[in-house]
């Protein structure tokens, strides 16, 4: 007797409903009528099958800090500066268990949105110390059978300003961290200057050291013009090359990518397709353009041009109801509706390769094993309730059941 049978349920790419046989853990079979006893059967009725979502970008450590469910909440937007403002004036009030409670929180309605596994940004820097990579080490260790979550160590504080931070970032990799963060334009080092070169070696110095991935934030702004020189994922994609980092290196927003002119972009893009970098896209429209008085920008990286050139692109939920955006469900079909509007993606082709970016390409760049849907992947899916992908982010349909490690976590 197997563990777990689905039955009549449609794999992307095949207009036929087939069967799919789960056992500890594991898919065991995908095929038609397939002949096997279960403890549990349940019948697909022709839906959409999809390997579990991967949030590939989520500050996990400040969710849900400006809940709508609060009074006095969400904070008022006020500019890009007074944002990132509002967030340190808050961050400083917290507690391990109100991080610990916000956390679990949002762990637990992104496992409702079929949510599997997740890459958490967390703070780390000498005011806080390691209290953030602690709780969320605590908190993944909790939801280890419901989630799976890398922890990246984000200096949005700085890396280069003080010489105890290297020592500090060891630490956090001792206690469980899994990836080298970067925030490549926030670090004012020791000379009081911004150098974000400086700051991406130091972050490659660090995870090369440790033998981690490194995913940085990088080209977070949109000024009127940008050279290939200026463009910090070029110089994130060199570096890579030159490093040998190829696969493991992955650039969060890249917005200022989409200012540079279709020559500049050109080239720059045929570097990030050498270097192997991930791009992660943040198609929440509501961090940048807000000074502009007509033709309003909204600062969404080249998504269509990076997919063409055959670059590993996704896209992620970023900042869920936190100082740096009010809005967020955790929930990667919503996204991936916002966008498809924002990057005009909206054949069948395109809504296609939505639901590919927040499942496989996510997946990718997170270096997950065993990912997918044939025989022998982890058995972490989702049913939806619509036959295709493209209608099941035009429709935003239910998540019936999500399954993970084979376990049945949710059913609707
Ligand atoms: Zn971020």
């Amino acid at each position: 007797m197997i563990d777990l049978l689905i039955r009549n349920v449609r794999i992307e790419g095949d207009l036929t409903p087939v069967d799919l046989g789960v056992d500890n853990g594991r898919i065991l079979a995908r095929g038609l009528n397939l002949d096997y006893v279960a403890a549990q059967e349940m019948e697909g009725n022709g839906r959409l099958l999809i390997p579990g979502f991967v949030e590939s970008h989520l500050h996990l450590d400040i969710a849900l800090m400006n809940d709508w469910q609060t009074p006095g909440r969400p904070e008022p937007y006020r500019s890009h500066y007074g944002l990132n403002e509002a967030m340190e004036r808050r961050r400083r009030e917290f507690t391990a268990e109100d991080i610990e409670r916000r956390a679990s929180t949002a762990l637990e309605m992104a496992s409702r949105h079929g949510v599997t596994a997740l890459r958490a940004q967390c703070h780390v820097d000498r005011e806080v110390g390691l209290k953030h990579v602690e709780v969320l080490q605590q908190v993944k260790e909790k939801y280890a059978g419901r989630v799976t979550v890398q922890i990246v160590t984000f200096p949005q504080q700085g890396l280069t300003n003080h010489p105890d931070n290297a020592d500090l970032f060891r630490e956090a990799f001792r206690i469980g961290a899994d990836v080298m963060g970067g925030a490549s334009n926030l670090d004012v080092g020791e000379n009081g200057r911004i150098d974000w070169q400086v700051h991406i070696n130091a972050a490659f110095d660090l995870a090369m050291e440790l033998d981690v991935d490194l995913d940085i934030h990088a080209d977070l702004g949109i000024p009127p013009t940008v050279t290939l020189d200026e463009l910090e994922t070029v110089y994130i994609a060199q570096q890579t090359i030159e490093r040998g980092y190829q696969g493991r290196v992955t650039v969060g927003h890249a917005s200022t990518l989409g200012v540079a002119t279709p020559e500049v972009a050109a080239e720059a893009i045929a570097l990030i397709q050498e270097a192997k970098l991930n791009i992660i896209s943040q198609p929440d429209l509501y961090r940048l353009g807000r000074e502009d008085t007509h033709n309003v920008r909204r600062g969404l990286t080249r998504v269509k041009e990076l997919l063409a050139a055959g670059v590993n692109v996704t896209y992620a939920s970023n900042n869920v109801r936190d100082a740096l955006r009010p809005m967020g469900n955790f929930d990667l079909l919503e996204e991936g509706l916002i966008l498809a509007y924002g990057a005009h993606m909206d054949t069948v082709e395109e809504l296609n390769t939505i639901m590919r970016m927040s499942t496989y390409n996510a997946a990718q760049a997170l270096r997950l094993p065993n990912y997918g849907l044939e025989p022998g992947c982890t058995a972490d899916f989702v049913i939806l309730d619509a036959p295709t992908p493209s209608a099941a982010i035009i429709g935003q349909v239910e998540k019936m059941m999500v399954v993970k490690n084979g376990r049945v976590m949710a059913t609707n």
